[in-house]
């Protein structure tokens, strides 16, 4: 047991930005990790001083790397729908089959494949475009056919989850006071998420504490949408292209992570929101799910909260009723858009910039979706929302899309 300090000298210069918004994909996991709550006190003046206190478990600084680029298939799949991931070297992209290939697409990458004819896979690319790629440049998976079951007597180990790194590339979301990006915010706490789920936990239901340890097995299938390009996971992504992998897989979630700007004021402790779909009761429980693991999670860190005042799970709908956000109205399956804290506020911007919170909010998600995929409990936080009447600042399909090429040699 140790204890370990961390100070945060904050430059005081105010104004909060609001960003911007979407993001891509990244192919399978890796391992590792243990966890636990950490504890935090904050005191905002001209510094912060955070304090975190004993921590059984080791805290990766960093997530791991994005698995190498795989080999490609030769034999020819009989699915039609699922998930390609770029193969070493890189793959030509066809608008046409047969035609001239627009792209060499950047090994790694990660692609919806919707459609098959031959030996040519159907995908739709970042940009939301529909192309077509020889399956022998790339390694392919195929989709769930069953429909994604979750609920008590469900193994975690046949789960396929997709998370959704919010923003990337010229899409960059929020920017914090201190100048934080919520886009690598957002793309670091999915890959803790991955991390998490692609190893097996004994989880601590009591006090939350995530262990190595054989009581949860790895997930069957983790997806980012964000995969490794020639800029890294920077890469900027449409709505559809998003969706369309959750929905390719036939997973039993879509995870979107997010974090907040423009509250209402001062909150009585974390004001983590989670937007789950107006008519899908299985998105709701998982909303619900989110909320109680991130409350939980974040609150024995000490900030100057903030939040709006119906914090909590709930939907955002249109004057037309249905959800407003692309992620919840195009996805076939469960999905949300969780906004854990406000990087809009100096204080909680000084956690997000910390890997203890980070995986903390990692550990928040990962026992949400392990009591999401494995029981049936309802969750709670539950909040009731008037019709979105505002503008929004996110969720646009992205405008300078292009997909990351692959470089000659
Ligand atoms: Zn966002």
């Amino acid at each position: 047991m140790q204890r370990l300090s961390l100070v945060f000298v904050l430059v005081l210069t105010a104004t909060a930005c609001r960003g911007q918004s979407t993001a891509p994909v990244t192919p399978v996991p890796s391992s590792t990790t243990t966890t636990t709550l950490v504890a935090v006190t904050a005191t905002t003046t001209t510094t912060t001083t955070t304090t975190l206190p004993p921590t059984p478990t080791t805290i990766p600084q960093e997530p791991t790397a994005d698995a190498a680029a795989p080999s490609p298939d030769r034999s020819i799949p009989s699915a039609t729908r699922g998930a390609a991931t770029i193969a070493v070297g890189g793959a030509d992209l066809f608008e046409v089959i047969e035609d001239e290939p627009y792209v060499r697409a950047h090994e790694g990458l990660v692609f919806p494949v919707v459609g098959r004819e031959g030996e040519w896979l159907e995908l739709l690319n970042q940009c939301n475009d529909p192309s077509w790629v020889r399956f022998d440049e790339v390694a392919f998976t195929p989709g769930r056919v069953d429909p994604p079951a979750v609920g008590l007597g469900t193994d975690f180990a046949d789960a396929v989850i997709v998370v959704d790194p919010g923003h990337g590339g010229s899409n960059i979301g929020a920017v914090g006071p201190a100048g934080l990006l919520e886009k690598e915010v957002n793309l670091d706490i999915a890959r803790r998420i991955r991390d998490l789920l692609s190893a097996a936990h004994t989880v601590m239901w009591e006090t939350g504490e995530i262990l190595d340890g054989p009581a949860i097995p790895p997930v069957g299938q983790v997806w980012l949408t964000r995969a490794e390009g020639p800029d890294g996971a920077d890469i900027e992504s449409g709505l559809t292209f998003r969706t369309t992998i959750s929905d390719s897989l036939n997973a039993h979630a879509l995870v979107s992570i997010h974090n907040n700007a423009a509250p209402d004021g001062p909150f009585d402790g974390p004001g983590s929101e989670v937007y789950h779909k107006v008519t899908d009761p299985e998105s709701k429980r998982l909303s619900g799910l989110l909320v109680e693991e991130m409350r939980r999670g974040f609150s024995v860190f000490e900030a100057d909260w903030v939040g709006d005042d119906n914090a909590g799970a709930k939907v955002r709908v249109g004057t037309n009723g249905v959800d407003l956000y692309g992620i919840l109205r195009q996805s076939d399956g469960p999905s949300v858009i969780v906004e854990g804290v406000y990087i809009s506020n100096e204080s909680e911007e000084a956690l997000l910039d910390t890997p203890e919170f980070r995986q903390a909010y990692a550990d928040a998600v990962y026992r949400a979706l392990v009591r999401f995929v494995t029981s049936d409990d309802s969750g709670s936080g539950f909040v009731e929302t008037e019709p979105f009447t505002g503008s929004l600042s996110s969720g646009r399909p992205a405008r300078t899309c292009s997909v990351p090429t692959q470089p000659d040699g």
